[in-house]
């Protein structure tokens, strides 16, 4: 009878388990938030533990090998549609809904920075390299290493409902976000140039970053301007070389330098809005070895900031004119390159409104706030050049701690940030995939 009995509870129990894990396999109704956040239980202690693997592992631009390979072994091993080797190290998978739907796509980076990480963490880096000549540590200063555990840890997530899921979603993983090496093409423009999206085109693209100075919990948005433009420029003004006693022999490139750092500050207050944002910044002067010989060259070099391209073309042509008028007025020659363009992201209106629900479902009403635009930039702008996108951010500290920002040797991420963020990004994909707060 006991004996009966057990049997009986055993095969209840079974059935139980069967039934429940039966009922996620063949279910395939629309995706639920329930769902979701099972196999987000299920998947987080995976994604924490590659994070320690990628975070300890770190690589710079355009050098991402072997994380590379670590994110197609595991989007092969999902059962995605995997290509490697786009810009030099990016890999994409594609997984594709058992149902009809949209093409989305998401974007990780890989790349880590030449920076000394400064932290109590046990899985902290102490990798170190050469870069632009000078030994450098290497560590994922900015949470690159949360962005990919946290997308692929959509993947698995969504590759196990593939039977309910509805559309395609390629997960973009890009190398180089923080700018390729000096002389060399890469990161999302290069990853474009190569055809991403030319055979497979979204109607959408979504992104999202890490905030180290924002505590664990709270999502950051934007409407329309999130991060700014970046465009780097060189001026070399060209003069003749003679004896530094002798000036009516030389044709002085350090005066023509100097004449520039003033002349360009009156862009920003003469020929911009007042009401439009933008920064011009020369940052480095170069010209001379000695004190008794004027130099025959002085280079010049800087950034500009802008939230509008047009700003950013409206300034770049008056600095060709301003340089070169300088340049002849003094009777030398100029040129000057722009170059590492990249575009202020602009999130898409529509997009931002239909995401914003999802957010709040995933943070919390509370703890979904609308950020000011920053100056930082960031290359997903290229993507959603050209499709709509959405980008958010996250926090990463500990609640109780202080880490630095993004960058900083002291930047810490909290691995409690992982779950949030895969959340975040499953509810806001699968929302759009499923037509939810569609118009
Ligand atoms: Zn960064
Ligand atoms: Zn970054």
């Amino acid at each position: 009878m006991l004996k009966t009995h057990f049997a009986f509870l055993l095969l209840a129990v079974t059935c139980s388990i069967l039934c429940n894990a039966e009922a996620l396999v063949r279910s395939d109704g629309p995706i639920t938030d329930t769902e979701i956040n099972a196999a987000i239980d299920r998947d987080t202690t995976a994604m924490i533990e590659l994070r320690h693997q990628v975070h300890q592992h770190p690589e710079l631009s355009n050098r991402e090998f072997e994380t590379s390979k670590l994110v197609a072994e595991r989007l092969r091993a999902l059962g995605l549609d995997v290509q490697t080797g786009i810009a030099h190290t990016g890999v994409v998978g594609v997984l594709k809904g058992a149902k009809p739907g949209p093409v989305i796509a998401v974007r990780s980076e890989l790349d880590a920075l030449p920076v000394t990480e400064e932290s109590s963490l046990p899985f902290k880096s102490t990798v170190r390299t050469t870069y632009n000549d000078q030994d450098v540590g290497v560590a994922h200063a900015c949470g690159h290493d949360v962005h990919i555990a946290a997308i692929l840890g959509v993947a698995s997530v969504l590759a196990s409902m593939r039977n309910q899921l509805r559309g395609t979603v390629i997960f973009v993983f890009q190398p180089a976000e923080e700018g390729p090496p000096t002389g060399e093409e890469g990161g999302a423009a290069l990853m474009l140039k190569e055809g991403l999206f030319r055979k497979l085109k979204p109607e959408a693209v979504f992104g999202m970053h890490a905030l180290g100075t924002v505590d664990v919990g709270q999502v950051h948005y934007w409407l329309g301007a999130a991060a700014a433009s970046d465009s780097n420029f060189q001026i070399s003004f060209h003069g003749k070389q003679a004896h530094a006693a002798f000036p009516q022999e030389s044709i002085d490139p350090v005066v023509m330098a100097a004449e520039a750092v003033m002349e360009l500050q009156t862009i920003r207050t003469r020929n911009i809005a007042p009401s439009d944002v933008a920064v011009l910044s020369v940052s480095t002067i170069h010209s001379g070895v000695r004190v008794n010989i004027t130099p025959d060259l002085a280079t010049l070099s800087g950034t500009i900031r802008t939230f509008d391209d047009k700003v950013d073309e409206r300034i770049e042509r008056r600095m060709g004119e301003v340089v070169q008028s300088i340049a002849q007025g003094n009777g030398g020659s100029a040129e000057m390159k722009f170059y590492d363009r990249c575009p202020a992201l602009i999130n898409d209106l529509g997009l931002t409104k239909r995401s914003l629900s999802s957010l709040k479902r995933a943070a919390g009403e509370s703890e979904v706030m609308l950020a000011s635009p920053v100056m930082a930039a960031d290359d997903f702008a290229e993507f959603g050049k050209v499709v709509p996108g959405f980008f958010f951010s996250f926090g990463t500290q500990k609640p109780g701690t202080i880490s630095g920002i993004n960058h900083a040797k002291n930047f810490v991420a909290d691995d409690s940030s992982i779950p949030l963020a895969m959340r975040a990004m499953t509810y806001v994909l699968v929302d759009y995939l499923q037509g939810k707060n569609a118009e």
